[in-house]
């Protein structure tokens, strides 16, 4: 029998075919295909199976990847599926959209001189192939709990959780104050990374598993934490974080400067057929705009490569850090080199000028000073280094802090941290308030997908533990 594992020697490292970048500025459609099967089978066989999988290890999830590999190698593609969908709710969307050269891939043990196993890709097309071939089935709980759940947000978080407790037999019940389901799945992260339809499919399985979606309802409006409480047995906070940080620098209130996640979102909507009367007056479309983008995580570099996509006239992304110190995956920044966009390292603006609406901005160099206690170098102004950059279009990207969750639920006694994220045991995920669990962004501050998935796993493990106590007290105390 021909050598299926150990090909790391004789194969290179390959990705499934990546669309030009000519051809991809000009459609939102995802940049990357899928493998063949034969090309899957071999890339798979580049696995070491080494004695200590660095890259399970490095997987927020601890996806058993040596496995899949060695089975995908094998072409048992069904127990291959089996396998990586034991460890994560949604595989496809991991190996779409993980940070994997900073997780798994990054971690690969063959990268040291011969790259990683294209471990990301390989994810996806096991699950795409498991969809095709109707091999993912919706949950199907041996039997019914009396107990209901409620899940506030249909994020990754929540997601995860609600599935992981509907296969358990709860009644499942997820609000949300969106119109769909995916959190930012659907209304962040843009489509060349993810296409709708990916996490649609997932919302049609998971309704068809039992679990119930309360959509347009917004914990704070439609109903209080208190009353959720009363409806369900546990209750899991799955909310995120949304409230965009802002920049104090002159003009910041000028026109067309612009939150990210505001601009992200209307470009979503706009390519979901929804009406976006702020997309349509020009405020929120980068069509023919010289639009500068202000930080350097994957926010930012979704804002820079949807500009370019909408026809943007030239698009600039002013980060205060260098390139090794940014925040988004170098992957992310490659694709948008080739797509047109143009880094400014190390510069910050220093103000916005314009009469109502943004025309420039005026920035200035940086250099990376001594390390401060979390050991990054802490980026101080170049005297004498402004320059000024045209741009009728602003985006801030400079991150999320939660918004304050207990005056928005009407629950002061629910505990935050200091930066306002939600304060857990993190050993049975409770929050301060009895049966009320977290989970995700709201709980870590701006995270991963994978960080929420695995976050959701937990949480509901700890809450199927939570309610068999309740019930089991509860019998105790019916018998007396
Ligand atoms: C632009 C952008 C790009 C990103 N790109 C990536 C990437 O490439 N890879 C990656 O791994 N991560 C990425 N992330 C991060 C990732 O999207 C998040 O870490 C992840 O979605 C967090 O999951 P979550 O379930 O905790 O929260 P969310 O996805 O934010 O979901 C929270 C849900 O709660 C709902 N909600 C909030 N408040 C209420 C309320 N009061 N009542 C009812 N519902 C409520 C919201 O509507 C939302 O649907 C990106 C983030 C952004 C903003
Ligand atoms: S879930 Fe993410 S980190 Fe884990 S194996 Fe898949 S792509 Fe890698």
């Amino acid at each position: 029998m021909a050598q299926k594992l150990l090909r790391f020697v004789s194969l290179d490292k390959a990705m499934p075919a990546k669309r030009g970048a000519d051809e991809r500025r000009h459609d939102f459609g995802e940049i990357y295909g899928e493998f063949e099967q034969a090309a899957a089978e071999a890339q798979a066989g580049r696995c070491s199976q080494c004695g200590i999988p660095f890259c399970q290890v490095h997987c927020p999830l601890g996806n058993n990847i040596p496995d899949w590999l060695k089975l995908t190698a094998e072409g048992r593609l069904e127990e291959a599926y089996e396998v990586a969908a034991a460890t994560n709710n949604f595989p496809e969307i991991c190996g779409r959209i993980c940070p994997q050269d900073r997780l798994c891939e990054g971690n690969c043990v063959i990268e040291k001189g011969f790259e990683s196993v294209s471990i990301g890709s390989i994810e996806k097309y096991i699950t795409e192939t498991a969809f095709a071939e109707g091999w993912v089935k919706p949950a199907a709980p041996p039997r019914e709990r009396e107990q209901s759940v409620g899940i506030i947000g249909a994020g990754p978080a929540g997601l995860a959780a609600a599935e992981q407790l509907r296969r358990k037999g709860y009644a499942v019940h997820v609000y949300d104050r969106y119109d769909r389901v995916g959190g930012l799945l659907v209304y962040g992260i843009p489509n060349f990374k993810l296409e709708k339809q990916i996490v649609a499919r997932r919302h049609t399985l998971l309704e068809a598993g039992g679990i119930t979606f309360h959509l347009n309802f917004e914990i704070g409006r439609d109903a209080g934490l208190a009353e959720l409480r009363a409806r369900h047995g546990a209750i899991l906070i799955a909310s995120g974080v949304y409230k965009a940080r802002d920049i104090a620098c002159p003009g910041v209130g000028l026109g067309n400067v612009v939150a990210a996640l505001d601009y992200l979102i209307a470009s979503n909507r706009k390519g979901l057929g929804d009406a976006v009367p702020a997309f349509d007056s020009g405020d929120l479309d980068a069509a023919g705009k010289h639009v500068v983008v202000i930080g350097g995580g994957d926010t930012a570099m979704d804002c820079v490569r949807t500009a370019v996509r909408q026809g943007a006239q030239s698009v600039r992304c002013l980060y205060r850090r260098d390139r090794e110190n940014m925040p988004g995956s170098e992957r992310e920044v490659r694709h948008a080199e080739e797509e047109g966009v143009e880094f400014v390292w190390l510069s910050a603006p220093e103000a916005f000028l314009g009469d109502d609406k943004v025309s420039h901005v005026r920035a200035h160099r940086m250099h990376l000073g001594v390390a401060d206690s979390s050991g990054r170098q802490v980026p101080q102004p170049l005297e004498d280094s402004s320059f000024l950059l045209e741009a009728d279009l602003v985006i801030k990207a400079l991150g999320f802090d939660p918004e304050d969750v207990p005056a928005l639920f009407g629950a002061p006694e629910l505990s935050v941290t200091r930066w306002g994220t939600i304060k857990i045991d993190h050993r049975t995920m409770m929050t301060s308030l009895d049966g009320v669990f977290a989970a995700g962004d709201i709980v870590r501050g701006a995270s991963l997908v994978v960080w929420g998935i695995r976050d959701g796993r937990d949480a509901a493990e700890q809450m199927h533990r939570y309610l068999m106590a309740k019930a089991a007290a509860e019998q105790a105390e019916a018998a007396e």
